[in-house]
């Protein structure tokens, strides 16, 4: 589904990816663990098409398409989603609006019509239901003076609605508490399936309770310097990251 062959990105002459190689295949979960700084949001950035980052070498591909040569809303379309570490308020768009036209827009490129009022709003409810989000919230603008809680919760019901290929989820557990992360948890791990796969950036073993990872990897300096099954989570939880570091200084 995703092929990822020696990417390096930069940021004002900053070089932020040195080299990444990764392949996601339908079905499964990716973590990514990895100090502050490594690069995490960074690959997100990238794979999601933001034009602050210049890709300097190597290959990105989805559904056997270039991902690197996509607009960003193409590569939404063609069923990529990212859940942003800090997801942005857009005054003056109602969520519901947002949604919708989000909605429609993938229909569209799908050959499909777009969806009765009745269904969306059918939907809507099952899938604010999925992430237990107050009703109001779909009304306000997107985001604007959600509670740190409330946007991650929010960026799930966004996920939910589109129901995409890939997810990235970088760091959708951070600043939620034990019961809202248990929600956002269940939320992703009801939207499973054979079809589709997810990357979970994390710092924590917590979240991997919940959503169980075929793959942990630890990014480090712009690489993917150890890669291993769902212990090597609970090893960094015990060890933190400096043997990691060291190993890869030696
Ligand atoms: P992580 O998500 O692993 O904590 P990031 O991808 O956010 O790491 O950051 C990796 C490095 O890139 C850091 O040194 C950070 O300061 C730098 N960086 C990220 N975004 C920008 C930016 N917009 N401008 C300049 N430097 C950036
Ligand atoms: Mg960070
Ligand atoms: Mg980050």
């Amino acid at each position: 589904m995703l092929k990822i062959r020696n990417l390096h990105a930069k940021i004002d002459d900053k070089e932020i990816l040195r080299g990444i190689n990764l392949d996601i295949k339908p079905g499964e979960v990716h973590a990514i663990m990895g100090p502050n700084g490594s690069g995490k949001s960074t690959l997100s950035a990238v794979l999601a098409g933001n034009e602050a980052f210049e890709v300097t070498e190597g290959e990105v591909t989805f559904n056997g398409k270039n991902l690197l040569d996509m607009a960003p809303e193409d590569r939404s379309r063609e069923g990529l989603f990212l859940s942003f570490q800090y997801p942005v308020e857009i005054p003056g768009v109602s969520m519901v609006n947002f949604m919708r036209t989000a909605l429609n827009e993938h229909r569209k490129y799908r050959g499909e019509a777009p969806m009765s009022a009745s269904d969306f709003l059918k939907l809507m409810r099952d899938k604010k239901n999925l992430v237990e989000i107050d009703s109001n919230l779909t009304n306000r603008a997107v985001n604007e003076g959600f509670s740190g809680g409330e946007k991650k919760k929010n960026e799930i019901f966004q996920m939910a609605m589109l129901q995409p290929k890939l997810a990235i989820l970088d760091e959708t557990d951070s600043g939620l508490d034990i019961d809202a992360l248990r929600i956002v948890a269940n939320g992703v791990t009801k939207l499973k399936s054979p079809e589709n796969a997810t990357i979970v950036i994390t710092h924590y073993q917590r979240l991997l309770d919940y959503i169980v990872p075929d793959h942990v990897h630890v990014l480090y300096k712009g690489r993917i310097v150890k890669s291993a099954g769902k212990e090597l989570a609970l090893e960094l939880e015990e060890k933190g990251y400096d043997w990691i570091k060291k190993e890869f200084e030696d």
